[in-house]
C-alpha cells in the first residue's frame, strides 16, 4: 500500500481524499494555498504543506510546488482530486518522472481523451457508440466541410478538439454561417487551447446527459458501476444529478456497460473513469471520456456500495480491483444537488464568511462539505461550498428525503442557490424525470 499521499487540491474533494486515506491507513499531505490556511482537510491532514498564494495559477496549479511538497515530506503518490490538474497530461508525466505515483490513469492515456478528436477515435475504435461527425479533423476543403454538412443534415456543431468546460464550440443551422463558423471556432481554439484543430458532429437538439462510472486496475480487470443522469445543467455546469437515469432498462446499462468495460480493457486503462454519453430517442452517443473523479461520483456510491475514491487509490497502489462485474448491484436511487455559494436570482457568486451552518441528516442523507461554522468561503475558486446526497428504495423516496434534506439545510451569512433546488424539486417535469440538457435553462428563462 501506499504509505502516504499528497492531496492536490482543496474543498469538499480534499476532505473526501483524506476520509478515504484514513480507512486505508495511508497519510496524508495537505497542499494547499495562502487562502486555504483553514480548510478542514489541512486541519486534519497528518502534514500540510503551503505551495503558493491564493489565485490557483501560483498554488493548485503550480507543478513544481505541489512535485515539491511530495518530495519535502516523502510521499509516495498524489492525488489530485477533479479540476486543477487533475486532467493534465504534462502534471501526470512530470509526477511520473519525478518518481511518484499519479492517481490516476497514465499520462498517455490522459493526453489521448484529453484530445477530442483522438478521444473518439479511439472510442469508436473500441466499439462505443460516437455522434455521426466528420470522424476526425476538419480540413481546409471548404466543398468538403459543405458536403459533410449537408450529408449530417442541419444543425450540425463545430467543436474544438482541445477544448473543455464547454467552451470552444459552435453550433451552425444554416449553410450560409458554416464556413464562417469553421473559421472562427478555429480561432478561437487556437488562442483559447492553442491548438486549432476542429471536428464536427451532427448537433443532437434534445438530448439527456448520460454518463457511466467505470473502474479499472491496468491489469486487465474492469468494471463499470451503472449510469448517472447529470442533465439538470445551466451554461453546460451540472446542478443535480442522480443514478440510475430514468427510464434506462436493465438491458441498456449492461450492454454499454460492457462496451465501457471492453473499451477500458483495450486501452489498458487504469484508475476511475466515465464516458459521458448524449441520450436522445433511446440512443446513445459518446461525446467525451473524463480520466478522473467527478463530482457526482457519490450518487454511485450511494447505489452501487464501492467506494469510488478508496478504488482508486488501490488501484494506483498496484492492487487488484475489489469488485468483480456480478457483485455489483444496483439498489435504490440517488440524487445529488451542488450547494454553491452564489445568488439564486443572478448566479453570481457570493463568497465571505458563514456563521451560522447547520447541516440536515436522517436515513439515506449525506453531506460532502468543508463547511464548519465560521469557515470563509474565498473568492478565488469555485463556488461550490459541498454537496447534499439522498439515497432512497426508488427515486420518489431519494426526492422526498432531499426535500426534506434542504428545508432543514441553514446556511447564514452568504446566499445559496438551495432556493433553487427546492424550486426544481416541485417542479412536475423534474419529479416524472428524464427531463433534456435545455430544461433547466429554458425554465428559468435564460
Ligand atoms: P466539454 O469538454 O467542453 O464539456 P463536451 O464535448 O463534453 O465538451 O460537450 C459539452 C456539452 O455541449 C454537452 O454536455 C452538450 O450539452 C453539448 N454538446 C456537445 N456536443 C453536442 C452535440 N453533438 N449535440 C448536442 N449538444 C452537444
Amino acid at each position: 500500500m501506499l504509505d502516504k499521499i499528497v492531496i492536490a487540491n482543496r474543498g469538499e474533494i480534499a476532505l473526501r481524499i483524506l476520509r478515504a486515506c484514513r480507512e486505508l491507513g495511508i497519510k496524508t499531505v495537505a497542499a494547499h494555498s495562502e487562502a486555504d490556511r483553514s480548510q478542514k482537510h489541512v486541519l486534519l491532514a497528518d502534514e500540510s504543506v503551503c505551495i503558493g498564494p491564493a489565485p490557483s495559477a501560483e498554488s493548485y496549479l503550480n507543478m513544481p510546488a505541489i512535485i515539491s511538497a511530495a518530495e519535502v515530506t516523502d510521499a509516495m503518490a498524489i492525488h489530485p482530486g477533479y479540476g486543477f490538474l487533475s486532467e493534465n497530461a504534462d502534471f501526470a508525466e512530470r509526477v511520473e518522472r519525478s518518481g511518484f505515483t499519479f492517481i490516476g490513469p497514465r499520462s498517455e492515456t490522459i493526453r489521448i481523451m484529453g484530445d477530442k478528436v483522438s478521444a473518439i477515435r479511439t472510442m469508436k475504435a473500441a466499439g462505443i457508440p460516437c455522434v455521426p461527425g466528420s470522424d476526425g479533423p476538419l480540413g481546409d476543403d471548404l466543398e468538403e466541410n459543405v458536403r459533410l454538412a449537408r450529408d449530417l443534415g442541419y444543425p450540425v456543431i463545430i467543436k474544438a478538439s482541445g477544448g473543455g468546460g464547454g467552451r470552444g464550440m459552435r453550433v451552425v443551422h444554416t449553410e450560409a454561417t458554416l464556413l464562417n463558423a469553421i473559421m472562427v471556432t478555429r480561432s478561437e481554439a487556437l488562442a483559447a487551447f492553442g491548438n486549432e484543430t476542429v471536428y464536427m458532429e451532427k448537433f443532437l437538439e434534445r438530448p439527456r446527459h448520460v454518463e457511466f462510472q467505470v473502474l479499472a486496475d491496468g491489469s486487465g480487470n474492469a468494471i463499470h458501476l451503472g449510469e448517472r443522469d447529470c442533465s439538470m445543467q445551466r451554461r453546460h455546469q451540472k446542478v443535480i444529478e442522480e443514478a440510475p437515469a430514468p427510464g434506462i432498462t436493465a438491458e441498456q446499462r449492461a450492454a454499454l456497460g460492457a462496451r465501457c468495460v471492453r473499451a477500458c480493457q483495450e486501452i489498458n486503462y487504469s484508475g476511475a473513469g466515465t464516458f459521458e454519453f448524449l441520450y436522445q430517442d433511446g440512443e446513445f452517443f459518446f461525446i467525451e471520456m473524463n480520466t478522473r473523479v467527478q463530482v457526482e461520483h457519490p450518487v454511485t456510491e450511494m447505489i452501487t456500495s464501492v467506494d469510488i475514491v478508496r478504488e482508486q487509490v488501490r488501484i494506483a497502489a498496484g492492487e487488484p480491483l475489489a469488485w468483480s462485474q456480478d457483485e455489483i448491484q444496483i439498489r435504490g436511487h440517488a440524487m445529488e444537488c451542488r450547494i454553491n455559494a452564489e445568488d439564486p436570482s443572478n448566479f453570481m457568486p457570493c463568497p465571505g464568511p458563514i456563521n451560522q451552518w447547520h447541516a440536515p441528516g436522517g436515513p439515506g442523507v449525506r453531506i460532502d462539505t468543508h463547511i464548519y461554522n465560521g469557515y470563509v468561503v474565498p473568492p478565488f475558486y469555485d463556488s461550490m461550498i459541498g454537496k447534499v446526497i439522498t439515497h432512497g428504495n426508488n427515486r420518489g423516496s431519494a426526492i422526498a428525503r432531499m426535500q426534506q434534506a434542504l428545508s432543514e439545510m441553514v446556511v447564514e451569512g452568504i446566499k445559496t442557490n438551495i432556493p433553487l433546488h427546492q424550486e426544481i424539486f416541485s417542479h412536475g417535469a423534474f419529479k416524472a424525470g428524464g427531463t433534456d440538457i435545455h430544461y433547466l435553462e429554458k425554465r428559468l428563462g435564460l
